[in-house]
């Protein structure tokens, strides 16, 4: 069955670094399903974590047999055309949840054989690249809005400078940090950096040495701070990562995996040997933001999570179900992923 397939640009608020330059806009596809109940997916591909937008549009236009099945789980098997797939299963799985009329994230829960989801689920403040007075700043902002967590990009700047960026963060704000290098640092760097990062209680240091690196995150662990991969998922894929001990947390994108199913299967696996989940988004539209949070919603205690991104946007295809207040945002309650309430964006 082709499902209905409808492109849409979001603006971002200032432009995104990716793997084909700078953007300006986010570009994907509203997808509409009408089996068994009305669902609605998106399919927002990312250059450097997905396929391109037009092999996307080629996926959905034509979508694989294999996709149509509630329960197909991706196993170890890493889709060609994540982000199509991702709004293809999107849509089935919301029909399926609506037909049940409960929320995705009980659907979702269900399938990963966990307890009943949460209400509500903790997200990250994300502060960016600058200097210590300015991290400061926004570190402080980050507080009085609620958040409990804030993560520092780091990387950009020699390590020494980044050291006191994250040193002043924690001697003037009440915050837990985490800092992400985006696979910035030689392995005699990250070895230093997670040094310094132990000894100030830093939470997580994310993707301290390239994707390809597994050996290296690896060997990393165990210092007294939590190694996080992200680009190494992103490029191997959860067995990959877990067959070579390379994290003690994994940021998972629905997106980039393939779909909310494909997230969820990911979680057991990471949850059923000692890594914890994070889940991120992929600066999406509000649907796939909303797939996002179900997702976090169904992990037992996920620690917070990447997942209030809507201010990176200054459209959006419609208001935002899960907005972040005090820290936290608050998972839709109606059936399905957004109940019926952006279905007219298939129609405009
Ligand atoms: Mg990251």
């Amino acid at each position: 069955m082709s499902p209905t397939v409808r492109p849409f640009a979001l603006d971002l608020s200032t432009p995104l670094s990716t793997a084909d330059g700078e953007i300006t806009e986010r570009r994907g596809f509203l997808v509409g399903v009408d089996d068994p109940a009305r669902g609605l997916g998106e399919a927002t591909p990312l250059p450097g974590w997905t396929e391109s937008f037009d092999a996307c549009e080629a996926a959905l236009r034509n979508p694989p047999a294999a996709w149509d099945r509630v329960d197909d789980a991706l196993g170890d098997g890493r889709p060609a055309t994540p982000a199509a797939r991702h709004g293809y299963r999107l849509a089935v799985l919301d029909a399926a949840a609506r037909d049940e009329e409960r929320p995705l994230s009980a659907h979702l829960a269900d399938r990963g054989g966990f307890e009943a989801p949460a209400d509500t689920v903790p997200v990250n403040a994300t502060v960016g690249d600058g200097s210590v007075e300015d991290t400061v700043a926004a570190a402080q902002r980050a507080a009085e809005a609620g958040f409990d967590t804030a993560k520092l990009k780091v990387g950009a700047r020699s390590l020494s400078t980044d050291i006191d960026r994250v040193r002043a963060v924690l001697d003037a704000v009440d915050l837990a940090v985490r800092v992400d290098a985006n696979g910035a640092w030689d392995r005699e760097t990250a070895s230093e950096a997670v040094e310094a990062f132990a000894s100030f209680g830093v939470e997580y240091v994310e993707q301290p040495l390239p994707a390809g690196a597994l050996s290296g995150l690896a060997a990393l662990r165990g210092r007294g701070v939590g190694i996080a991969a992200d680009e190494s998922l992103g490029e191997h894929g959860v067995g990959a990562l877990l067959a070579a001990d390379g994290a003690d947390v994994a940021e998972l994108k629905p997106m980039a995996l393939g779909g909310p199913d494909a997230a969820i299967d990911a979680a057991r696996r990471l949850l059923d040997t000692g890594v914890d989940p994070v889940v991120t988004t992929t600066i999406d539209g509000a649907v796939a933001r909303a797939a996002a949070v179900h997702v976090a919603a169904a992990v037992p205690d996920v620690r917070a999570c990447g997942l209030s991104t809507g201010d990176m946007l200054v459209t959006d295809l419609g208001p935002d179900p899960s907005p972040t207040v005090d820290g936290a945002v608050r998972v839709p309650e109606g059936p399905g992923n957004v109940g019926s309430s952006f279905d007219g964006c298939l129609r405009d």
